[in-house]
């Protein structure tokens, strides 16, 4: 086994309070330190993956080179490290107990009786340790999904137990809390924090560092009273208050010390942060003042008084990637694709934007209103950026309101339809048919060739890409022809032509759609191409 180091984040209090970003925060430092870092996830659901639950219910789900169907967290790892993670560094307890049940069935156990503990745990640490073997990283950081206390995570803290028993000097836990002030006393309160981590203690665990988010800065005192109650060295207590951008979380960090009080733990001699670039890009955000209005048309978004943008998380740092790396502030509206639908006149609303986007969907439900805001865009020349349905709508508004095909649709929508522009990819009325949905659709990286002197092929400036996908239906090849002829360009194709990747229009400021997500593959300091293109185009005609 390589000399690698675990580290372990737990959350206490409750959760979505940046556990996440916290660890992506810890993850930036230590490789800043010049370490190699690698981040898990473990989410305690029964679900083997995060594929087939409704994005209201669980947010964005995230998609891997090798086609895992991961929490949006992978995502922020990926981004804050600026690496590609797999699909062994997501499990859940589903996960976990499918291959305990493999085994057992393969007589893997030699006629034992398979106890759930230590089993379970046992094959919770035969996955983080298989991921330190392949990455040879220097530190595995493992966040456990939920909080301390839940009945559901409980066989993961067990696992972080056993493998402290196991090797004592290479595994470290964080907890990550909160620190309230309960408006009618106008004080911060720790009390919460201590039973979080009397309730670790309760697990057979002492956590080793706590980071303590707050909306304000937490005084002496507090960490005082904290270190003294939590059995915690004061020095490991480190304050997170809100800060304007995540981007200035692993600094704030260093300035505590956190990085090298780590690797003190650890027995490894302190070193210096580079966090350069990242300090630029941080300081940079601060200080745009033009703005970039982006409309993204979707309906995962409003769920009661609430909007979710959190199912387009990926979406969204994207667009600010690019832009931030176009100089400008970008201004995100979220706009609900009923509106149209219900209110045609609305779409004169569009006028006031600069591009328009239009993300991955799936079912019937407000993709009228989509179609309806495409021909909105190509006509009124409004950039227009179309992903996956995207893609898939404006080869339908095209082909509806161009070719004349009235009934033009997806085989999602209407299978009846005479004119199935999108239909099944092959293999996949099946799956459908016999109700086999996990994991399923076609997911992970892809390559595709581009056609030259393209808007894509100019803003990728390569002849070949691999991009990320998940989606279950296709460009329908019968009326490749046809669209061509009619002026959609086909500027991306699988490399043996068999399926259409991405579209453009010319004679349009910025027109394109493409059949993958190229937002899992932008990162902060590196925008993804298109995205890029179309922020360019955007700002242009702002
Ligand atoms: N629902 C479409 C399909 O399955 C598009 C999927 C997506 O946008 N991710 O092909």
């Amino acid at each position: 086994m390589p000399n690698t180091k675990f580290i372990f984040v737990i959350g206490g209090v409750m959760s979505g309070v940046g556990k996440g970003a916290s660890m992506a925060s810890m993850g930036r430092l230590l490789k800043a330190k010049g370490f190699k870092v690698t981040a898990m996830k473990i989410d305690p659901y029964v679900n083997v993956d995060a594929g087939t639950m409704n994005p209201i219910e669980h947010g964005e789900v995230f998609v891997t080179i090798d086609g895992d169907e991961t929490d949006q967290n992978i995502g922020n790892y990926e981004r804050f490290l600026d690496i590609d993670i797999t699909r062994d560094n997501y499990m859940t307890t589903g996960r976990v107990y499918q291959t305990v049940i493999e085994r057992e069935r393969n007589l893997g156990y030699n006629g034992k009786c398979v106890e759930v503990v230590p089993r379970v745990p046992e094959e919770v640490i035969r996955r983080i340790d298989h991921v330190a073997e392949q990455s040879q990283a220097d530190f595995v950081l493992i966040e456990i999904g939920g909080t301390v206390g839940e009945y559901e995570n409980i066989l993961f803290l067990e696992a972080l137990r056993m493998m402290r028993q196991r090797d004592a000097d290479s595994v470290r836990s964080v907890i990550v809390s909160y620190l309230p002030v309960p408006p009618s006393i106008g004080e911060m309160k720790t009390k919460p924090t201590q039973h979080a981590v009397r309730e670790a203690n309760r697990a057979g665990i002492s956590p080793d560092f706590l980071i303590a988010r707050s909306e304000d800065e937490m005084d002496e005192p507090r960490r005082e009273k904290l270190a003294r109650f939590c059995a915690i060295p004061i020095k490991h207590i480190i304050g997170a208050p809100n800060v304007e951008s995540i981007y200035k979380i692993p600094q704030s960090f260093e300035d505590q010390n956190f990085g090298d009080s780590l690797l003190e733990s650890f027995g490894i001699d302190p070193k210096p942060a580079n966090l350069d670039d990242w300090n630029e890009l941080s300081d940079k955000i601060g200080t745009l003042k033009d703005e970039v209005k982006i409309g993204v048309i979707g309906k995962y978004f409003s769920s009661g008084a609430f909007v979710l943008s959190d199912v387009y998380l990926s979406v969204l740092e994207a667009i600010k990637h690019a832009s931030w790396a176009n100089d400008r502030k970008p201004v995100i509206e979220w706009l609900n694709s009923e509106d149209y639908e219900n209110d045609p006149s609305k779409l004169k609303d569009l006028d006031n934007l600069d591009g328009i986007l239009i993300p991955g969907g799936f079912g019937t439900r407000g993709i009228e209103g989509k179609i309806m805001a495409i021909k909105y865009a190509r006509e009124n020349k409004i950039p227009y950026f179309g992903i996956c349905y995207g893609m898939q709508c404006a080869v339908i508004e095209y082909g509806r309101n161009i070719l004349g095909f009235d009934d033009a649709n997806t085989e999602e929508m209407n299978p009846e339809a005479h004119h199935l522009l999108i239909h099944f990819m092959k293999g996949q009325r099946e799956n459908a048919n016999m109700a086999k949905f996990g994991g399923t659709l076609r997911l992970g990286s892809w390559p595709a060739k581009l056609k030259a002197d393209t808007t894509t092929s100019r803003a990728y400036d390569t002849k070949t890409i691999d991009e990320r996908h998940r989606h279950r239906y296709e460009f329908n090849n019968e009326y490749r022809d046809q669209l061509e002829r009619a002026g959609l360009v086909v500027s991306g194709e699988s490399p043996d032509g068999e399926l259409v990747e991405i579209v453009e229009i010319s004679d349009h400021p910025f027109f394109v759609g493409v059949q993958f997500h190229p937002e899992f593959q932008s990162r902060p300091l590196s925008p993804h191409p298109l995205f890029n293109a179309f922020i360019k185009a955007a700002k242009q005609s702002s």
